[in-house]
């Protein structure tokens, strides 16, 4: 027999794992619909262009982790992002801006799976259209923190840079090169390449000797434009009216192509190198390069599954029902079983009904398989004398209940 396995780097979620998750995107749809975001949900999969233009030929989303097929002689990419997708549909479907767009979706890339990554994932989303004041950078990584302090999320940090324009980028990718020119030998061959196709991405390197020669280097943040520089500063200063804490990276960048100007991450302590659950970033030309008019544009994306890494096992919201198990002894009883069991679900207990035709011991079995906290037994005597028999299944005993009692007795139970 051929055994059936899921693909690498991704999984089946279930249980408390899957009620987590659920209840992750039901806080972040009522925060930010509060925030006046609208929710918009965009294909799963879209044409290869979009992306190719969006996120830059040269990165490696596009040149290596994307899942590509065709179909009808076009080629298609399961996405690997949002904000591509949601430009795209703010443009098609002629959505007036400016406007607040929240998306939460599974996301594909052909990444290596590590704890934490897998390659479909989650991610929550918002977008911020058609806002150019350093107030909404501010306000953009205020509502992340919010977020993850509404979900119980605490120990993180924030990372801030300014990656300038593509005037002040131009400029300083030549002071950059003249400084790398004695040492272009020492780099690695992934910086080698990247230098050429996509020069701030050399930021990203993992290789230690790399990153030796860029603290030396001149960074990007101390040789913005400035007008550039005057909106750095001002999102400071919004940050810090809003009390929020940050840090500098001047090596900060993102592998993306549209980013301008604020980069940001939020990491959390402890969680090693996959250490980022937000990450995001101003994207001013993002609009023009898709066919729109030029519409300022800051947003973020949140990695669902990092971030219940660091969440307690045990979120306070998610309590465990209690479990009840109704053996209703005969089909003529059957009726009484069924309405019982409304009761108990409409006051949010978990209840499965045995099969009626059953013997008591193999109803209770049954009751143990699906480890009923409760079983309620209602046979030919019980009916008899209005009562039901509980059966508190870790401890054995058993009780009788007058029917009428039955409410002030699951108060207790529940
Ligand atoms: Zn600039
Ligand atoms: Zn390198």
């Amino acid at each position: 027999m051929i055994k059936y396995q899921r693909p690498r780097g991704t999984r089946d979620i279930f249980g408390t794992e899957l009620e987590r998750i659920e209840l992750i995107n039901q806080k972040a749809r009522n925060f930010f619909k509060l925030n006046g975001f609208l929710e918009i949900k965009t294909p799963t999969f879209e044409s290869i262009e979009l992306f190719v233009r969006s996120i830059g030929e040269h990165t490696d989303i596009v040149e290596k982790e994307m899942y590509t097929f065709e179909h009808d002689k076009k080629l298609f990419v399961l996405r690997p992002e949002g904000t591509a997708s949601v430009l795209r549909a703010i443009l098609e479907n002629n959505i007036n801006l400016p406007g607040r767009f929240l998306y939460v979706g599974w996301m594909f890339r052909k990444e290596k799976p590590q704890k934490g990554r897998y390659r479909e994932f989650l991610q929550i989303g918002i977008e911020l259209i058609g806002e150019s004041a350093p107030f909404y950078d501010a306000e953009c990584i205020n509502l992340a923190r919010t977020f993850l302090n509404t979900v119980g999320a605490k120990n993180f940090f924030i990372e801030l840079n300014s990656i300038g324009c593509s005037k002040c980028r131009q400029e300083y990718k030549k002071m950059l090169s003249d400084f790398l020119k004695s040492k272009t030998d020492n780099l690695c061959v992934d910086c080698q390449r990247r230098f050429e196709k996509n020069f701030l991405r050399i930021f990203d390197c993992k290789n230690d000797n790399c990153q030796k020669i860029y603290d030396e280097t001149p960074k990007i943040t101390d040789n913005l434009c400035p007008d550039c520089q005057a909106h750095y500063l001002k999102t400071k200063e919004f940050l810090k009216k809003m009390e929020i804490e940050f840090t500098e990276n001047k090596k900060l960048v993102r592998g993306l192509d549209y980013y301008t100007r604020t980069v940001f991450e939020l990491k959390l302590k402890g969680l090693g190198a996959q250490d980022t659950i937000v990450a995001g970033g101003r994207y001013d030309l993002l609009m023009k390069e898709l066919g729109g008019n030029e519409t300022p544009c800051i947003g973020w994306a949140m990695g669902v599954e990092r971030m219940l890494l660091a969440l307690p096992e045990n979120m306070p919201e998610i309590k465990e029902n209690k479990r009840f198990f109704i053996a209703v002894m005969g089909e003529d009883l059957f009726d009484d079983g069924l309405k019982l069991r409304d009761i108990i679900i409409n006051r949010g207990g978990i209840c499965i009904i045995g099969n009626p035709l059953d013997k008591i011991k193999s109803q209770l079995k049954d009751a143990n398989h699906y480890r009923a906290d409760y079983v309620i037994i209602y046979g030919e005597d019980e009916a008899k004398e209005g009562v039901y028999t509980i059966k508190h299944m870790l401890s054995g005993e058993q009780k009788e209940i007058l029917k009428k009692d039955l409410d002030n007795y699951l108060n207790i139970l529940m």
